[in-house]
């Protein structure tokens, strides 16, 4: 069994280079959420004076580092994934106390920052734009790609590794500078990041982290004139403050926000490959996934053998300290997720049929952590609130319905647009799915969670606005275009 470091952190910003102690005198606890006796880090809650220094520090390192050969940050951010992948149950330790998920779902998550970074660094011998043909004659066109300057990222709380890592390696690599504000409830994954950074040589002000509040340190980024663009990743609720406020700043914004991410399970489907993926994917690291599989859209005639398969599966996810080995499910991050899940277990038991769980798990360990038992509601109707909006629990809703057809505009009936699965063998209705389904990540036969550091990743509709992360586009957010035209005169001869 992995266990952790069980001494309190005490958290300092990463301005310049430096570890620098907060001047605001305000710091917040974080406790692990399997054991709330444990205080795991000392959070301070930065000012704006403080974001506008880093910002300052990551403005004057621009000039250096967008001159510095495009190859040569790319073997900077590959060392960086060198030593990420040295340390990474070190880093998979740290995540699993902070965050809670399990330790297992902590490796696979820090393995996928490594993937990332392996391929951002890549970029840095790929980084081109085109060469295009003129219409007037002697004349060589093309594009180049360049960085923006100072960029600003804001990160939730569930991927701590994986998302630091997937917006500050394109940022990087492309020749931005960046200030960062990770969640504050998940502060030491993201210092890490900067300590691996630093330890591959990443010059000072490259990257800066300052920790505290949303409305405060997120804010100022998303203010400040010096700051060019923001990549966020979080909820739709900031999404929507942030989008707004940059565009009256006139900023390039990149936002990645919530899922509701349906599991389309026709008659011929092979249904215990269904069950697994319906299970993992809805109780897998809580529940707390943007691509977590929250509804599963069936076919009436092979419903309740597929219900009756699926409770026995999830009676199997124990619930307990990710370090512990036979454990399945973690615990949720923290009360406010807890009161929101419970608010939508009520919700739920007055809307649909509740078939397992329903509430927290108490008794023994499951006393001093926030524990929520694996849940399925079954008849659960298309537009009732607990399968329209997103819960980021271990919740699966299950919606009936009588035909493909009827299954398609059920998976599109909802705002969002991240990720969706289908179970058939029927070739046209595959087809038609791939084709129909409103969602920036579809599978056939696979659940709702997998994606590959090479693919890009994002929703439509209301689940993202701007360009997509990971994979070669990614670097597109972080650059701007520019159209070259060279007269080489030999017409003039
Ligand atoms: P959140 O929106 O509450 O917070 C995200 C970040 O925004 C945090 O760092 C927070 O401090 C900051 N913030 C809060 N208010 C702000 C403000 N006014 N100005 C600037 N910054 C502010 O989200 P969360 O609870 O941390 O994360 C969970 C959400 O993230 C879920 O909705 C989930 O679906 C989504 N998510 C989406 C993806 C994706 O790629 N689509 C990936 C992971 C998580």
């Amino acid at each position: 069994m992995a266990t952790a470091a069980r001494t309190t952190q005490i958290c300092r910003n990463f301005i310049n280079g430096q570890w620098v102690e907060s001047r605001s005198g305000k710091t917040m606890e974080r406790r692990n959420p399997a054991n709330l006796d444990e205080v795991v880090a000392v959070v301070p809650l930065s000012t704006r004076e403080e974001v506008r220094e880093a910002i300052a520090a990551a403005k004057a390192a621009f000039p250096a580092w967008r001159d510095t050969p495009t190859p040569v940050r790319g073997k900077i951010i590959g060392k960086a994934a060198a030593l990420l992948t040295e340390q990474k149950e070190e880093v998979a330790r740290i995540l699993t106390h902070e965050e809670g998920k399990i330790y297992k779902e902590s490796l696979v998550e820090v393995q996928r920052a490594i993937n990332i970074v392996e391929f951002m660094a890549g970029e840095g011998r790929r980084l081109g734009g085109q060469t295009l043909p003129s219409e007037m004659p002697n004349t060589f066109a093309y594009t180049i790609k360049q960085p923006l300057g100072v960029v600003g990222a804001i990160t939730p709380w569930n991927f701590p590794v994986a998302i630091p890592f997937w917006k500050a390696a394109p940022a990087l690599v492309t020749g931005n500078t960046m200030v960062m504000k990770p969640a504050e409830i998940t502060p030491l994954t993201a210092l890490k990041m900067a300590e691996i950074f630093a330890q591959a040589g990443l010059p000072p002000g490259v990257l800066n982290i300052v920790l505290g509040a949303g409305e405060d340190v997120g804010d100022e980024l998303v203010q400040h004139p010096d700051v060019h663009a923001i990549s966020f990743t979080g909820s739709n609720e900031v999404g929507g403050i942030i989008y707004a406020a940059g565009a009256r700043k006139m900023k390039k914004c990149q936002c990645e926000m919530g899922g509701k991410n349906p599991l389309v399970i026709l008659s011929d489907a092979d249904l215990k490959l269904a069950v697994e993926s319906a299970a993992s994917g809805a109780f897998g690291s809580s529940g707390q996934r943007c691509t977590a599989t929250s509804r599963v859209v069936v076919e009436e005639k092979i419903a309740d053998q597929f219900v009756s398969m699926l409770v026995a599966r999830a009676k199997e996810f124990t619930t307990g300290d990710g370090f512990d080995e036979n454990v399945a499910v973690g615990p949720l991050v923290d009360e406010n997720q807890i009161e929101t899940v419970m608010r939508y277990l009520e919700i739920g038991k007055r809307e649909a049929k509740l078939l397992l769980g329903g509430g927290r798990v108490t008794g023994g360990m499951h006393d001093r952590g926030l524990f929520i038992s694996p849940t399925i509601f079954d008849h659960v109707k298309w537009d009732s609130t607990i399968a329209q909006e997103e819960i980021f629990g271990p919740v699966l809703s299950v919606i009936r319905v009588p035909d493909f057809e009827e299954a398609l505009r059920v998976a599109n009936s909802v705002k969002y647009g991240l990720s969706s699965s289908i179970y058939t063998n029927d070739s046209a209705k595959i087809h038609a799915f791939i084709d129909r389904i409103e969602s920036g990540m579809t599978h056939v036969n696979s659940g709702t969670v997998w994606s590959e550091a090479h693919l890009p990743f994002g929703g439509m509709k209301g689940t993202g606005i701007g360009l997509r992360e990971m994979g070669s586009i990614a670097v597109d957010f972080y650059t701007e275009l520019k159209s070259v035209y060279i007269d080489y005169g030999a017409r003039k001869q």
